[in-house]
């Protein structure tokens, strides 16, 4: 008999999705590790931080809208995860709670896909905590001309401020060129909308999404019938878990293991590329 105790992780979310299990359950049978990862719907904070204690659970994913809110709780904070201000990630270690920011890497893998240059321009739509976590990754590989548009120009220029970035007013987004277009907003999640015009996706010569979708999403989808260089938000998302999974397991998880799950939970045939 395996007398091994199973370690658990979680995600805790105000609406849980099956991503996580999916690709976390995956990577510990490819990797033989006896770990179990369950998505669980939280309302509380403070309720989740006493139960990782009395549960003993390893790991745990962050999501809406506890990013920020979980930070106060923890006993340690990762320098990438102070940067963006937000965690995504905690991990129990020895009793000590330590969070992480596993978007950033995510961003990188992705904005890195897009053979970009340190000389390249960004203009990013949003100004959320994604936006923040792109800023760093973007700062990592060496991109300083950023500039934001968002809907609220106050958050807009409270992260120019933070990150030494150009701010311009969100009616303004499709007027002006850029080498790089990232939508760091929710649109295009629930509903069929460009967050930009279809006429201006020419101004940009690499886009990026930030959204999860099991189809293309309206801009890439316009990015592709335009001929322009994209990356989706499954890239971001796919590179991010496996960050994550490190944290977790302390074991590298091939991307490939996580999308062959993903593709079986939801019967599709998505390849990144
Ligand atoms: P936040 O709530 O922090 O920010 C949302 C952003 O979207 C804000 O800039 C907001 O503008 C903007 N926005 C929302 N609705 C509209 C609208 N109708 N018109 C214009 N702007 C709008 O969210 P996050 O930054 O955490 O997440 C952003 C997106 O990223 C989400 O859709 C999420 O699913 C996705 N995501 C992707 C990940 C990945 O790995 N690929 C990881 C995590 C999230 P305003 O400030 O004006 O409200």
């Amino acid at each position: 008999m395996n007398d091994k105790k199973t370690e658990i992780c979680i995600s805790i979310s105000s609406s849980p999705g099956t991503f996580g299990e999916t690709v976390h359950n995956a990577g510990y049978k490819y990797h033989k590790l006896n770990y179990l990862y369950k998505a669980i719907k939280a309302k509380k904070i403070d309720k989740v931080i006493s139960s990782i204690h009395t549960l003993d659970i390893k790991g745990c994913s962050v999501s809406m809208p506890f990013k920020e809110k979980i930070i106060k709780h923890l006993d340690k904070v990762d320098k990438l995860a102070k940067d963006t201000g937000a965690v995504n990630t905690v991990l129990k270690d020895q009793n000590l709670l330590i969070g992480y920011n596993t978007y950033v890497y995510g961003a990188y893998r992705a904005i890195k896909s897009l053979k970009v240059k340190k000389s390249n321009d960004v203009l990013i739509l949003g100004a959320g905590g994604v936006a923040r976590a792109i800023i760093v990754a973007l700062k990592k590989i060496g991109i300083k001309n950023i500039t934001i548009a968002n809907r609220d120009l106050k958050r807009a220029k409270r992260i120019c401020k933070s990150f030494k970035c150009n701010v311009i007013k969100w009616e303004n987004r499709n007027l002006i060129k850029r080498d790089i277009l990232i939508n760091a907003t929710s649109i295009g999640m629930k509903n069929n909308r460009l967050p930009i015009r279809k006429e201006s996706i020419i101004n940009f010569s690499k886009v990026m999404d930030v959204i999860v979708s099991l189809k293309d999403t309206p801009i890439i989808k316009e990015a592709k019938k335009q001929k322009i260089r994209n990356v989706s938000g499954l890239v971001m998302t796919f590179f991010q878990a496996s960050s994550q999974y490190k944290i977790y397991t302390n074991k590298e998880l091939p991307i490939s293991i996580m999308l062959s799950a993903y593709n079986k939970k939801n019967k599709i045939n998505i390849r990144l590329s």
